[in-house]
């Protein structure tokens, strides 16, 4: 039996309903004013990213995979230079680094955060490792402090994937808080819809504290020029536009709302599956706050698709993030040696089970999506 309420992995309608006066007047005046490109909307955007991150330059984009492009090649890296990244991530992450030519060398993840750890970056460190790009997963930061001290002793640059984190927390061991995404050297992040701050189309930002960088990686998206006309270096051609940035401004109002709704519906998720044996709810790191890109169960009694296909019967959508590692997919599989593998990596892609998670799930809802887990375990 299909249940008719129609339960999505993200609501994007119900979202835009509860705030559509806002937007309709905001994507009105950018069409009105014709702006559309490099417009008031999108300073206003940045400007008000800036504040809310904390950080000296955000230069928006066009997605998330220019931002880790652009921030790439502001660092004048050769052909070769190794770049660290995690095996568990979406595909843009290496992406990037084999279009430059960079060598992308692919590690393991801490098996409670899903994230890298400053061991496990250490240990992958050679003469040719020039950057690392830690990624935030399914909403919560890498634990930086360890890993910026690592980074800083080997020389290495930090570009922060922080397409699933923007609005999280990180906390240092001397009780300071930053935003994720703007410890490392350059944080990237992305609007794609149906990221916790999405926009109505494609975006994305870089976001820096060293103003020399920021210069550079604006010219880099601009066509490498500083001056109109005059090009100093290849560079690519990546805009946010003026609706997206109305768009996002609106919603940046809204971010930490969303993030405390978004942790309103993990609780409820955690509370009902704390008992069950086979599955393992998301561990929280002590020292960085969730902000629930993804609410992703393990289930270790090998019955995770059986799980997803019970769900599915009753009409409750769930994601496999992600199936396949890194170095087993076609397109990266040359970087290893034949039937190389890593053991966390691969035990997550057999026990990853991603569940409906936004800012529009009801108590209703969640009861019945968590019953449906419940009734399938007992
Ligand atoms: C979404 C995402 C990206 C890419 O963002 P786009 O805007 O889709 O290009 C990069 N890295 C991670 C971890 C993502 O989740």
């Amino acid at each position: 039996m299909v249940d008719s309420r129609n339960i999505q992995m993200v609501d994007l309608k119900g979202q835009y309903r509860k705030m559509q006066k806002d937007i309709d007047a905001a994507v009105l005046e950018v069409v009105r004013s014709a702006a559309f490109i490099n417009g008031p909307a999108v300073k206003s955007f940045q400007s008000n990213l800036a504040s809310y991150l904390n950080v000296a330059e955000v230069i928006p984009c066009g997605n998330g995979t220019d931002a880790l492009q652009i921030a790439l090649m502001a660092l004048n890296l050769q052909p070769g230079d190794e770049v660290i990244v995690p095996s568990f991530t979406y595909v843009a992450t290496a992406e990037v680094i084999a279009l430059l030519r960079l060598t992308p060398v692919m590690v393991d993840v801490d098996p409670d955060t899903f994230n890298i750890t400053a061991e496990i970056m250490e240990a992958a460190i050679t003469p040719k490792t020039k950057a690392v790009v830690p990624v935030n997963l399914f909403g919560q930061s890498c634990d930086m402090e360890p890993i910026m001290k690592i980074a800083d002793k080997h020389g290495l640059y930090v570009i922060e994937d922080n397409a699933q984190a923007i609005g999280s927390d990180y906390t240092f061991s001397n009780g300071s808080v930053q935003k994720s995404g703007t410890i490392g050297h350059i944080g990237c992040t992305s609007f794609y819809p149906s990221k916790n701050l999405g926009a109505y189309g494609d975006g994305g930002a870089i976001y820096t504290n060293d103003r020399e960088l920021g210069a550079k990686i604006r010219m880099y998206a601009n066509h490498g020029q500083q001056k109109r006309y005059y090009h100093e270096t290849i560079g690519v051609n990546s805009r946010l536009d003026s609706i997206q940035a109305a768009i996002l401004d609106i919603k940046l109002k809204r971010l930490d709302e969303y993030a405390a709704a978004r942790n309103e519906a993990a609780d409820h998720y955690d509370q009902a599956f704390e008992d069950i044996e086979g599955l393992v709810t998301p561990v929280r790191a002590s020292n960085a706050s969730h902000v629930f890109h993804q609410y992703t169960l393990r289930v270790t009694n090998g019955k995770r698709d059986a799980l997803q296909a019970y769900l599915k019967e009753h009409g409750i959508p769930s994601i496999v993030y992600y199936p396949v590692p890194l170095y087993r997919q076609n397109a990266y599989k040359n970087y290893v040696e034949a039937g190389f593998s890593w053991p966390i990596t691969e035990e997550l892609c057999q026990t990853v089970l991603s569940l409906p998670m936004h800012s529009e799930l009801d108590l209703e809802t969640l009861q019945y999506i968590s019953g449906k887990v419940l009734s399938f375990f007992h």
